[in-house]
């Protein structure tokens, strides 16, 4: 086993168009280059593997395994590939196995037939077949070219290193893979099949990602006359309010947890213990923070269910005022909204009107 993987990261990501390089994007929970180095590990094929970077710094911010060099690369993609290259010379390399960090979803698979096919040949390239029509232009005119006859090439490529050493330092015009010099020399190359999803991540798209989650939140308060009742941030005409540390809107406070709930962030008592700071609090300067930190962290709602649980006051009553007053609070949009009344046949403290008690679901989803 006297293999070497060289993974080219140094490309400046033009048409990614987001501040940092696409290499060091987060990509199923990890930077998108941590996935080629984690499966070159994984794979027990490899001597060493060498990260050729414009961004040292990163990688200095991290600590890597011992097999793992990590150079400095050059202006294009093939002087990064040259300057590994030579990097590499000292330790001389039987095979070397060539790889763009855009191509994060290779298997391991994969780069174990590569190595079993490098045995009996000095070039192996993955290819697929190409899913669209192509075409090409020579000077005005276009031509179609055979679907059947044609395929794309793929990383992780490996070669015979000294061949490829070779070609690559009397090389002078740029490439885009170094498949490219064995062609321009009419070497012979094994093609085996690729991968469909070794994808190459070019645009931010095609990597975009979003995942929904659910949120619960339940409250009850006491129902003490001499009170304001407020339900859902606004006054309702009513012979007693809810007690408790704030003005006991049970159903902003169920919102609230429902929300912390969602974004797996503890609940309502962990941000507003019930402490003097927050005596008498109005319960929408408890909801108002939670919502802000949701639009921060790009969330966004989906819809939101209420079951305000009481005898009196009658909920179909001031529906719509309340929706109204959530809406305002949440910045959501009224037709995410539900609120549903719920008698209890007046049975316990809440059908003795003692208590209002409220459960809320929400829905929510987080976007890359
Ligand atoms: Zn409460």
């Amino acid at each position: 086993m006297n293999n070497y993987f060289v993974i080219l990261a140094a490309g400046k990501s033009k048409r990614f168009h987001k501040k940092i390089a696409k290499q060091f994007y987060k990509y199923k929970n990890k930077d998108i280059i941590d996935h080629s180095f984690e499966k070159s590990i994984n794979s027990k094929l490899f001597k060493k593997i060498l990260i050729v970077t414009n961004n040292l710094n990163h990688f200095k911010k991290k600590k890597y395994p011992k097999l793992i060099k990590i150079i400095k690369g050059g202006k294009e993609r093939s002087d990064s590939s040259l300057k590994a290259l030579k990097y590499l010379k000292r330790y001389k390399p039987k095979n070397v196995f060539i790889h763009d960090a855009a191509r994060p979803d290779f298997s391991i698979k994969l780069l174990k037939n590569i190595e079993k096919h490098l045995k009996k040949n000095k070039a192996v390239i993955p290819v697929i077949p190409s899913k669209d029509s192509i075409k090409y232009k020579i000077k005005t005119q276009i031509f179609n070219l055979d679907r059947k006859n044609s395929f794309l090439t793929q990383t992780p490529q490996a070669f015979r290193f000294k061949e490829l050493y070779n070609l690559a330092i009397k090389q002078k015009n740029k490439i885009t893979d170094e498949a490219t010099l064995f062609i321009n020399q009419d070497y012979k190359i094994k093609f085996i099949p690729g991968e469909n999803q070794n994808n190459k991540i070019t645009y931010f798209n095609d990597i975009k990602s979003s995942k929904t989650f659910f949120g619960i939140g339940f409250d009850i308060h006491k129902l003490v006359i001499n009170k304001k009742l407020y339900l859902g941030g606004i006054k309702i005409p009513f012979h007693s309010g809810l007690e408790g540390h704030s003005d006991g809107d049970v159903i902003l406070h169920a919102i609230t947890d429902a929300i912390l709930g969602a974004t797996r962030k503890k609940d309502i008592g962990t941000y507003f213990p019930n402490t003097k700071k927050f005596k008498n609090i109005k319960s929408s300067k408890i909801l108002k923070p939670i919502i802000d930190n949701l639009n921060r962290s790009n969330f966004s709602i989906n819809n939101l269910d209420i079951n305000l649980i009481c005898e009196q006051p009658r909920v179909s009553k001031y529906r719509e005022k309340i929706i109204n007053s959530i809406s305002k609070l949440m910045n959501l949009n009224k037709d995410k909204i539900n609120l549903k009344g719920k008698t209890v046949e007046k049975l316990g403290l809440i059908g003795k009107e003692k208590a209002i008690a409220c459960e809320v679901i929400i829905s929510i989803t987080k976007y890359d």
